[in-house]
């Protein structure tokens, strides 16, 4: 800190994502990314785009890539808005629709940028406890004061909410924006996308990052009706013309119109998860029932730290979190059959089953 810093500069209290280690041989189970590369038809636009155009400034209005994806959801390109990774989204949508002085709600264990925006942004916020099995009661999220974020699936629980439940919490907070990250959908049951319509209050918030493997991409997006989709861009204007480059553009495109790779990819995942869940039970973990591409576990007789840092060593890497009341679970990202072996082979070295 320094005394040229700004009161923001100084609140500030940046988020500390999962370890990124360049090890080549290391089996990276521990920030969600999609082990499968993504279509090669996004390779091959982003070629095509390579060849002259680096020169020029992007779109800033990015109407394409919206159109696509409007058009993949059923709405049209002024319901979508497009961000540098739905991190940007979520960040912008913080400034856009909640205040300094109206508490906002998200679950107590969630993701954990969400506090990190309400610091930044000065907005204050009201964390509520999860049930003992680490479900979520729609009702505490009725008639908030400054809106509500909720990921669905939520992260790092693996958790999902049903249709139903989003669809009350919607209703029940008229004159509040109710965000919904479903940044792990495509791996659950459905997607709020379709209340976009019904309710004037609901935003939905996507990535390409993990089920379309374009976490290097950067390209996140959100749903919304047009008067909610218009601030956002206000926001975005207002910061940089020119979020998602050339590259991004194409390349995000291209791959929403590859439904074939991304349905294949998808159940590829939601097929190995399911053998995850049911070897680790079998090891003794208690395993929340997940509808992401990740799981959700703890040991009745193994530190859930000890046993990140026993499996570190054997160049796996997974995630742990050093809080309450997460601080024994372990959040394992669902690779390809081959790394799970892995996993499993050394998981059983550890604790000597
Ligand atoms: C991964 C993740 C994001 C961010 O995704 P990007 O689009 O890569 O920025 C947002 N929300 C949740 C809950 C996530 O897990």
């Amino acid at each position: 800190m320094s005394k040229f810093w700004s009161q923001m500069a100084k609140r500030a209290e940046p988020y500390v994502p999962g370890e990124q280690l360049e090890q080549v041989d290391l089996i990276k189970l521990n920030t969600n990314e999609n082990p499968y590369p993504p279509s090669p038809k996004v390779l091959a636009v982003i070629e095509e785009e390579l060849k002259g155009k680096l020169h020029l400034y992007p779109s800033p209005t990015a109407d394409n890539l919206r159109q696509t994806i409007g058009d993949y959801y059923n709405l049209s390109a002024n319901e979508v808005f497009i961000g540098n990774g739905s991190d940007e989204v979520l960040a912008f949508s913080f400034m856009a629709f909640f205040e300094p002085g109206e508490p906002i709600r998200f679950p107590e264990v969630t993701y954990s940028f969400y506090p990190v925006y309400a610091k930044l942004f000065d907005i204050p916020f009201e964390e509520i406890a999860l049930k003992d099995d680490f479900s979520i009661d729609a009702e505490d999220y009725f008639q908030s004061k400054g809106g509500v974020i909720l990921p669905n699936p939520n992260a790092p629980t693996s958790l999902y909410v049903g249709i139903d439940h989003i669809e009350a919490i919607i209703k029940n907070n008229p004159t509040q924006v109710v965000i919904i990250d479903e940044a792990y959908v495509d791996f659950a049951a459905q997607s709020a996308a379709s209340l976009v319509r019904k309710y004037d209050n609901v935003l939905v918030v996507q990535t390409t990052s993990k089920s379309r493997s374009l976490a290097g991409l950067r390209v996140g997006f959100a749903l919304g009706n047009s008067s909610l989709i218009d601030a956002l861009i206000r926001m975005k204007d207002s910061f940089n013309s020119y979020t998602i480059d050339r590259l991004a553009l194409v390349g995000a495109q291209a791959a929403f119109e590859d439904k074939a790779h991304f349905q294949k990819a998808t159940e590829r995942i939601i097929s190995t998860r399911e053998g995850v869940m049911e070897k680790m039970r079998l090891l003794g973990f208690d395993v929340l029932p997940s509808q992401a591409n990740f799981v959700f576990a703890t040991h009745p007789m193994y530190l859930a730290k000890w046993l990140y840092t026993e499996l570190k060593k054997e160049g796996i890497l997974v995630r742990h979190f050093d809080k309450q009341p997460i601080d024994n679970y372990l959040r394992i990202t669902i690779g390809t059959d081959d790394q799970m072996e892995k996993f499993f082979s050394k998981l059983h070295e550890i604790i000597n089953i």
